[in-house]
């Protein structure tokens, strides 16, 4: 340690990354690195083992790689018994340790932990913006200000131009910004899906896992078989990995869902770049070569491409632009809560015990999962926004607070009143059904509307039509739908919501 330390560079579990703003305005010869496992960050939601896992073993190889350039590195294990297990405690405890006045930390991703280094800590505390992504803040302002509407594809035609990424000059690479239309096929089993590299766990990650099932036994998910990279050197192999072999088929079949296939031709690499192991726009640089090269199609390129640069810088700077009041939106009066098999699997709807069941055991399931089937379901049936937004926020890996929330109550729940989303994501099992082969083996019938053995999401769907009428009846992108069930037969409008009524009981 050094004998007096000038500051503390606070580093979060989520930046992991060797060029952060707080570690480049630090000193090695002076300032002292500090790690945090906190057991208030873990069980504030009951976070998925395999997630905590992952993050403590990812932060332990991340100390060690400091380490070794010569920084001294203070970590704070979760099993250490002087550990109080809370930020503001910790900090205190730090700064008293090492005789410290000062602390640096690059912005976290969620608006509760800003909040807290912005409070009483008895230090001075610099918070730097986290230039690992495109847009920062004032940037994000001043695209959205005077906007109605916030609609990410014209913000990400701005990315596009900022990083010159499929540019042809001004133009868009091949004439079209978006190859969205291209990229809706179902699959079928035969297709041949890679599944994303298995890393074996070395010493460091055997003991993270340890403490993890002696330490948070009790949070949600399968802890075994652990199989996700921890370091830098191993996430890049998966990137790799995925250009290969799932890139050029990423386009065609990202709506699709298959049974008991987790990954299709998803990249999985959300929780490393999320946690700052793969650095964002060096990936999509990777992707754009391999279109150069002529190893992946365009619509599939663009797709991947426009998720990272378009999606994700997006929500970003939907999360800071609307904190801390968009957490408590509830646009659609929606007050039911959670149903039990959310943490379980354990129902007869085989779409949802498919993306339930997957996300227990991997702490994964693809946007479409999350959108079109447990999303899809809790807007039908109306779950308290605040409670599915915690339940998505335990239960990803990838999941962070900046980029979560939404997700989940804009883009999924529409409980921004259509911010985020120009109509609410509402479809019937129909939906499910072109894009998945789960109908097939499950206990209700697609093709049925009402009575027994209907499928759940058809009645509902229309139930949900109903209950909004004044809410959606005027937005132009719903017209069609309201114009259908304006033209339904009293009796038929009955037996749905009667359906509906009935389905809604057996969840309590
Ligand atoms: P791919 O399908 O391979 O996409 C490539 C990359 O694009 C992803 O790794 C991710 O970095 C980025 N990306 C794609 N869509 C989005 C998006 N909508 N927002 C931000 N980044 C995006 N993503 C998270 O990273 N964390 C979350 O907590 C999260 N929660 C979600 C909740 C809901 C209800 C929905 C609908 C989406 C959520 N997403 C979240 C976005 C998306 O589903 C995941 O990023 C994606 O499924 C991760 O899998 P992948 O790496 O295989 O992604
Ligand atoms: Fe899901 Fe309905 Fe299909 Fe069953 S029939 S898998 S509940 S969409």
């Amino acid at each position: 340690m050094p004998s007096t330390t000038h500051k503390i560079v606070l580093i979060f579990p989520d930046h992991l990354s060797p060029d952060l703003s707080s570690l480049a305005a630090a000193n090695p010869a002076a300032d002292l690195v500090l790690f945090l496992e906190l057991r208030a960050e873990a069980t504030n939601v009951s976070h998925h083992k395999k997630k905590l896992a992952f993050l403590f073993s990812a932060m332990r190889h991340f100390a060690g790689e400091l380490r070794a350039e010569g920084w001294c590195v203070d970590y704070v294990a979760l099993d250490d018994p002087a550990n109080t297990g809370e930020l503001a405690k910790e900090v205190k405890r730090a700064a008293k340790r090492h005789g410290a006045g000062k602390l640096v930390a690059t912005e976290p991703g969620d608006w509760r932990q800003r909040e807290t280094l912005q409070g009483d800590l008895g230090l001075d505390v610099d918070i730097l913006p986290d230039t690992r992504f495109l847009c920062d803040h004032e940037e994000f302002e001043a695209w959205a200000n005077g906007r109605k509407q916030l609609r990410m594809e014209y913000f990400y035609r701005e990315m596009r131009r900022k990083t010159g990424l499929l540019m042809d000059g001004d133009a868009p690479e091949g004439g079209e910004w978006n190859y969205d239309k291209e990229n809706r096929k179902p699959a079928d089993e035969d297709l041949d899906f890679r599944a994303p590299p298995r890393v074996k766990p070395d010493a460091i990650t055997k003991r993270v896992l340890k403490m993890v099932e002696a330490e948070l036994g009790d949070n949600f998910g399968d802890l075994e078989p652990f199989w996700f990279a921890v370091t830098r050197k191993d996430a890049e192999k998966a990137a790799d990995h995925f250009i290969a072999h799932g890139l050029p088929d990423f386009g065609d079949y990202q709506d699709a869902m298959v049974t008991d296939e987790a990954f299709l031709f998803h990249s999985v690499l959300s929780f490393y770049i999320n946690a700052g192991l793969l650095d964002p726009l060096e990936l999509c640089r990777k992707a754009e070569g391999a279109y150069e090269e002529g190893r992946a199609p365009l619509n599939a390129v663009e797709g991947f491409i426009r998720q990272i640069i378009g999606w994700r810088e997006y929500i970003r700077g939907i999360y800071w632009l609307k904190m801390p009041d968009y957490q408590d939106v509830n646009h659609l009066g929606a007050e039911r809560p959670l149903p039990d098999f959310y943490w379980t699997g354990e129902t007869d709807m085989k779409c949802l015990s498919e993306a339930i069941g997957q996300t227990k055991r991997e702490a994964y399931a693809h946007h479409i999962q999350r959108l079109m089937v447990t999303g899809l379901f809790a807007l039908l049936i109306g779950v308290r926004p605040k409670e599915i937004h915690e339940w998505y926020l335990a239960v990803y890996a990838d999941a962070f607070e900046w980029v979560e929330l939404p997700n989940v109550i804009g883009m999924s729940q529409y409980a921004d009143g259509g911010l985020l989303a120009s109509k609410p994501y509402a479809a019937s099992g129909a939906y499910i059904n072109r894009m998945s082969n789960h109908c097939e083996t499950c206990a209700y019938k697609v093709h049925r509307k009402t009575g027994d053995g209907a499928c759940p999401f058809n009645h509902l769907y229309w139930d949900f039509i109903a209950r909004h009428t004044k809410k959606l009846a005027g937005n132009p992108r719903m017209g069609q739908m309201y114009a259908t069930w304006g033209r339904m037969k009293d009796d038929k409008k009955k037996a749905y919501r009667d359906s509906a009524k009935a389905f809604l009981e057996t969840l309590g």
